[in-house]
């Protein structure tokens, strides 16, 4: 309206929106401190550290989230570019701001899509990174089709995930800290024990890193390796198109 009102609030709830979408993310990544002790960290430098990103590299950032590997792959690339791109809106809010903020946005875009049906042209990224998302993918050699097909010839996907199982001497504790430790913190901190029920159970569901190499395998990928990380909880694999 002419007296602003109107304006004011909009700002307001742009404001209030906003804030959700930071409280949802802060407790999206404390959790995730929480949880894996502050390891998750060192996951992903070190899916980071297998990408080994080139001077001018395009990547692409599937299930980006908030952008924890698309801000790790800016920091260690000269001049690189990333797409992060994301189902969900509200993350890549969250993802985007951290960018403006950052002093990243030039490098940086987000793009909302689903990881079955890439809004992305044909051979047209360098690299392609998947960070504890393809779990949470339904049909994931779908999603493993679409990786090759946006890849350029020459072009890798990497993926880092949860394994549905680790050394032998760890499993009884391991079992004890999915299934008991881990909901009964999730509900503590954030009120919601059945998401972290699911979260558990996603993983055991998650095929073996033997089988899931194969999937890359089948989806077209060459040069395909796996290595297993923290005595095999999580998995960073990787296929090159050629
Ligand atoms: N990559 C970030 C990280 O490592 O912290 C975020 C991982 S978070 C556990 C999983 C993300 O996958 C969520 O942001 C969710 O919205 C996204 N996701 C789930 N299904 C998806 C799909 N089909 N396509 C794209 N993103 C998806």
């Amino acid at each position: 309206t002419h007296f602003g009102f109107q304006t004011v609030a909009e700002d307001k709830k742009a404001d209030m929106v906003k804030g959700v979408f930071n409280s949802v993310a802060k407790r999206y990544d404390i959790m995730n401190d929480v949880m894996s002790m502050g390891i998750h960290r060192l996951w992903k430098d070190s899916l980071i550290n297998t990408v080994n990103p080139r001077p001018g590299m395009h990547l692409l950032d599937l299930a980006g989230g908030t952008g924890d590997i698309a801000f790790r792959f800016l920091e260690t690339s000269r001049g690189g570019t990333v797409t992060v791109c994301d189902i969900n809106a509200e993350m890549l809010a969250v993802g985007k701001e951290r960018a403006e903020k950052a002093g990243y946005a030039g490098r940086a875009e987000f793009v909302c899509g689903d990881a079955m049906k890439l809004p992305f042209a044909s051979r047209s990224v360098d690299a392609y990174t998947i960070s504890f998302g393809i779990r949470n993918v339904t049909r994931i050699h779908e999603a493993l089709e679409e990786a090759y097909r946006v890849l350029k010839p020459g072009g890798t996907f990497y993926c880092l995930e949860f394994s549905p199982e680790v050394v032998p001497v760890l499993q009884e504790a391991y079992d004890t800290y999915s299934f008991n430790v881990i909901p009964t913190m999730g509900e503590f901190i954030t009120k919601d024990r059945d998401s972290y029920q699911y979260f558990v159970e996603s993983i055991r569901r998650f095929p073996t890193p033997q089988k899931f190499e194969g999937m890359i395998r089948e989806a077209g990928f060459a040069r395909v390796k796996y290595r297993t990380m923290s005595a095999g909880i999580v998995a960073i694999h990787q296929g090159t198109r050629i």
